[in-house]
């Protein structure tokens, strides 16, 4: 049987990060599922869809085809054949993510890739409902989350290495938007799953969090 890692939690607490760093600790394959759902938002983009009208999202949704791949043990995501990899982390992308993420149809979309992805392999897996719905029977659970201040810092600091020009209050303000957006609503929303253990991850390196999680994996393996 394959062994399981969920981590979700809200934006910028540094769920990649540290589940790559881990992955390769523990020889697991990586699994980024925020990705998966910026590559949906770029088709929509690109498509100029309006989220809101059902019928047109269907459609849409039908002509967009996500896969993934991995280059050297990186995940690549492909939109309808294009690495768009390379694309999908501008806030614009973001902003839309959070709002399309939030329709059924999206979700559904990517549900079975994401569990059969799990099904056969050891994964560490990250977004927001890993543990609460796509991965329930996960044998070790993360909920990783940190201030909002020291999530937007870290998020401006990111951006800014990568020479795009951005204002801290302003991502501190799109990162609530998006933290209410992925709680608050319906179809599943960010929570903490009941046997996950929190981390907060405020004032703790990205190396304590990694061992921190290794130790657990290796506890239950
Ligand atoms: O994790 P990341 O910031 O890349 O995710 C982008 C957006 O995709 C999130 O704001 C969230 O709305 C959505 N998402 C989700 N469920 C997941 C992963 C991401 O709804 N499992």
């Amino acid at each position: 049987m394959s062994f399981n890692i969920a981590i979700d939690g809200p934006a910028g607490a540094g769920k990649s990060t540290i589940a790559k760093l881990a992955a390769k600790e523990l020889g697991f394959i990586y699994v980024d599922t925020g990705a998966m759902y910026r590559t949906i938002a770029l088709g929509l983009l690109r498509k100029h869809t309006d989220c809101e009208d059902e019928g047109q999202l269907g459609q849409a949704l039908e002509e967009i085809q996500v896969e993934m791949a991995y280059e050297a043990g990186a995940q690549q995501m492909l939109l309808n054949g294009e690495n768009v990899t390379g694309l999908i982390r501008t806030e614009e992308v973001s902003r839309m993510a959070s709002i399309s993420s939030a329709k059924p149809a999206v979700r559904e979309k990517l549900l079975l890739m994401q569990r059969s992805l799990a099904a056969s392999r050891d994964v560490i897996m990250d977004g927001r409902d890993i543990g609460t719905r796509i991965l329930p029977q996960a044998q070790l659970k993360i909920y990783l989350t940190a201030s909002t201040r020291a999530r937007a810092e870290r998020r401006y600091l990111e951006l800014r290495q990568k020479g795009e020009a951005c204002s801290l209050e302003e991502i501190e303000k799109d990162m609530k938007e998006r933290d209410y957006r992925d709680m608050h609503r319906e179809t599943a929303p960010l929570k903490q799953a009941r046997d996950a253990v929190l981390v907060d991850t405020s004032h703790m390196t990205i190396q304590e969090v990694v061992e921190r999680i290794v130790a657990l994996a290796r506890e239950r393996q």
